[in-house]
């Protein structure tokens, strides 16, 4: 596997890393780890929210069964929160939400590595930056930061990192500050908009991991249109083309939350293959965007729609609809079923055809209509 240039604690990062919050059985950690770290995945991303049923039984627990015999050669990171994940509030330990005082994110890492059957991280993680607020929040004194310093002067952890959905120009501010060794951000060809910020990173030698590489799910089924269309660039599928596009860029592992051996074997049959350079990445991602702007109905996600008084977010459903009806991506029309279960940002049906959002629309797309295609066709 293709090392990405970075050592974390001495190790080599390589350019597929393996997110663990997906594991359906301890079994499955078991045997995701093990086929992973034999193949040459090094970094190791959990989260004590993840998989959590109970304080025996959740992500950390079952890294630390995954790990064992393996724990020198692996890169670990934890990570704790200081807002509440956008689901629960108050101070939470066993999911890490919350951790605001220096006191609380020492026990927070204490807590960690139990869980992980370890005595140090190589990495932990301040989890879950979406916003300014949040790192001024991490950064004050007696919080959280001041915290993790110190539990990494005391051993604790070798390196300091950082995540968040946060823009560019917000993790740039992350990066500047210093105070971090590694940044987790979100980043796949069909969203670029974090790319000056993964530049800024390789100019101050910062490891990316790129957290959502196949855009939620999306570009893991395959595409005919797509790859007819990109064959003679030599991309097989959308799956292969967004993890070759994710480590095209220097610096960045794929972060890829992975269940089996199988879709180990899988991510590391494709991300062994040539890394394509500069000139290649946007050879691809011009075909795709070419394919996606030939639609009749081109959304670009400018938002003058919003807000819809039903409350629809009109720009991501279009997205999806784009993705389905022009790149016949199968995978987009589960996206929206499975989020529309749940969300109601993503239910079509909802569409009153008020004509609200047509009226402040700069391409003159006829949303309700599209909206109405979308509850008929998905
Ligand atoms: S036409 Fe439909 S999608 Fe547009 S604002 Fe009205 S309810 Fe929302
Ligand atoms: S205003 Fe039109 S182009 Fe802009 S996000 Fe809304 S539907 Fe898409």
């Amino acid at each position: 596997m293709n090392p990405t240039g970075y050592y974390i604690n001495g190790k080599s990062l390589t350019n597929l890393s393996l997110g663990c919050m997906r594991f359906p059985s301890v079994e499955s950690a078991i045997e995701t780890i093990s086929a992973g770290v034999e193949s040459g995945v090094v970094y190791l991303d959990t989260s004590p929210a993840y998989l959590y049923r109970s304080e025996e039984e959740n992500c950390e627990t079952w890294v630390g069964e995954g790990i064992k015999g393996y724990r020198k050669q692996i890169i670990l990171s934890a990570k704790s929160a200081v807002g509440g994940w956008g689901q629960e509030s108050g101070y939470n330990p066993a999911k890490g939400y919350s951790i605001t005082t220096a006191d609380q994110v020492y026990k927070q890492i204490d807590q960690s590595l139990t869980r992980l059957q370890t005595d140090y991280l190589d990495c932990y993680h301040l989890w879950a930056v979406h916003t300014p607020e949040t790192f001024d929040e991490a950064l004050k004194p007696g919080g959280w930061v001041e915290g993790a310093l110190k539990a990494k002067d005391d051993g604790l952890f070798i390196s300091l990192g950082i995540t968040g959905h946060a823009g560019s120009e917000e993790i740039i501010r992350w990066i500047n500050s210093e105070l971090f060794d590694v940044i987790t951000i979100p980043f796949n060809i069909l969203d670029n908009s974090r790319i000056p910020a993964i530049k800024h990173a390789y100019e101050k030698s910062i490891p990316v991991l790129a957290m959502n590489p196949l855009a939620g799910g999306l570009l893991a089924s395959s595409s005919s249109v797509l790859s007819s269309e990109l064959d003679e660039l030599g991309v097989e599928s959308a799956y292969d083309m967004a993890l070759r596009y994710c480590t095209s860029f220097p610096g960045v592992s794929a972060l890829s939350g992975m269940t089996s051996k199988d879709e180990v074997n899988e991510n590391v049959r494709v991300i062994n293959k040539p890394t394509w350079t500069e000139l290649q990445a946007k050879s691809v991602k011009e075909v795709l965007f070419s394919l996606l702007g030939s639609s009749q109905y081109i959304c670009t996600t400018c938002k003058y729609c919003l807000p819809c008084p039903q409350g629809i977010w009109i720009p991501e459903v279009l997205k999806l609809r784009n993705y389905f009806s022009v790149l016949k991506m199968d995978s987009a029309r589960k996206l929206y079923l499975s989020r529309s279960k749940n969300d109601d940002r993503f239910r079509a049906q909802n569409c009153v055809k008020c004509g609200a959002c047509e009226s402040r629309c700069p391409n003159g797309l006829p949303v309700s209509t599209l909206m109405e295609e979308v509850s008929e066709v998905f």
